[in-house]
């Protein structure tokens, strides 16, 4: 049978686009070595430079293999840097996201290219399983209508779609049949989840409640302009994750507008602070390095920044994406202030996490794996617990009141 190694770049919509490839292939066997795959399937990201590089580097790294395996790229960057690829002959076949579903027929044909764009398009396929997971990544929207300047999205994943509520629900019980019992909600811009009059994000998640088997919801990253009364109301349930992922991208408000972002700092604190007070963790995005951002615009982002009670981040240095406007703005700040002003931020956060779990409260966790005789597994709050463990409690909820803090996870004292 024939041997495909499955290889996942970027977020976790493409973790999700990865399972719904991996549904609708027939006849093949998974390998986990692509020295040993007959083809190897990429689903590229290309949201930052970085992003590329590492895509680039992969697919130079394959080329080089004794077993030359069959490269089958998709993703993100499919009509980026996947063209240039097969212009180059260093990719066997290109297919962009909306043609996932005919993976099958694309493997057995000898047609090397689907590019033709489709932003209206919607999965259909019910994912059975998740391999090798222990929380399962539920993908309930599609694209975005935001213009944020330096952002590339829109223009590779199309404008905002929904999944109907009654394919979610169906797609979640089939899972916890598996024996799932955490559900991460992830898309392109989640918060603009719903159809006028019909559905919303807090309408769909009182229904997930409603699925017996539905421990803990978790969301991927929200929108702050987004979060509306409604949705602040069903975060005080008990199912719902402890930690929220805020994506601000900057505090200053200058930068904001240069940006063109739909939030402002004066709404944002508002927003963070009475999160914080319903005892949320709370992550953000936040890119360093635009231009624009001057020594003043920085000193007023680091002063408005440590008002926030921030927990987790995502930071990121600014990289020009060719067709977004900011990549039309000239690039002005230097790349080891970027990377200074980067670490800054990161350890300002790194401080208040430590903070957040020195109030020692009782953990809710779900373990996900196992390393020499240690069991690893997140809290409710989104940080990480290992602890040791006589009996397997891989994939088991367990509840923790003791426990030592160390710099970036807790240790639970051993569970007999
Ligand atoms: S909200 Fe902004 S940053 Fe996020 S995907 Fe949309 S355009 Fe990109």
């Amino acid at each position: 049978m024939t041997r495909i190694f499955f290889k996942t770049f970027g977020c976790r919509t493409n973790i999700v686009d990865m399972q719904i490839i991996k549904t609708n292939i027939k006849d093949y066997t998974t390998t986990y070595d692509e020295k040993d795959a007959d083809i190897v399937v990429v689903n590229s990201c290309t949201v930052t430079n970085g992003a590329d590089s590492d895509v680039r580097a992969y697919i130079n790294k394959l080329n080089k293999l004794p077993n030359k395996p069959n490269i089958v790229y998709t993703g993100c960057g499919s009509l980026s840097q996947g063209k240039r690829f097969l212009l180059e002959n260093k990719i066997d076949k290109l297919f962009t996201p909306n043609h996932k579903e005919k993976i099958d027929q694309i493997l057995k044909n000898l047609q090397q290219c689907y590019d033709t764009q489709d932003f209206v398009h919607i999965d259909d396929t019910i994912i059975e399983d998740y391999q090798d997971k222990t929380k399962a990544f539920i993908k309930i929207q599609e694209g975005c209508d935001f213009s944020c300047g330096y952002c590339i999205i829109p223009q590779v994943r199309g404008h905002s779609r929904s999944y109907e509520p009654s394919f979610i629900l169906k797609q979640i019980k089939t899972l916890v049949d598996r024996g799932f019992g955490e559900f991460v909600l992830t898309g392109t811009n989640i918060g603009s989840y719903g159809k006028k009059g019909r559905y919303t994000l807090p309408s769909l998640l009182k229904d997930i409640h409603n699925i017996k088997g539905v421990c803990r919801v978790r969301f991927g990253s929200v929108e702050p302009s987004q979060i509306t009364d409604e949705f602040k109301e069903i975060l005080d349930e008990p199912w719902i994750a402890k930690q929220l992922h805020i994506a601000l991208q900057h505090t200053s408000e200058t930068m904001l507008k240069i940006m063109n972002r739909r939030n402002n700092f004066k709404t944002d604190i508002k927003l963070l602070e009475f999160l914080s007070e319903k005892g949320f963790a709370i992550g953000t995005d936040f890119i360093v390095g635009h231009p624009g951002e001057t020594e003043a615009i920085w000193q007023e982002a680091v002063t408005n920044f440590k008002l926030l009670p921030l927990t987790h981040i995502h930071c990121f240095r600014y990289s020009p994406r060719k067709g977004t406007k900011s990549a039309l703005l000239k690039t002005d700040i230097d790349g080891n202030i970027a990377k200074e002003r980067l670490n800054y931020i990161k350890e300002i956060v790194a401080q208040n996490n430590h903070n957040f779990r020195l109030l020692k409260q009782p953990l809710k966790v779900l373990i996900e794996q196992e390393k020499e005789g240690i069991y690893i597994g997140f809290d409710q709050f989104y940080n990480k617990l290992k602890i040791k463990s006589s009996i397997d409690i891989c994939k088991k909820w367990i509840t923790i009141k003791d426990y030592e803090v160390k710099t970036d996870y807790n240790l639970g004292s051993a569970f007999i």
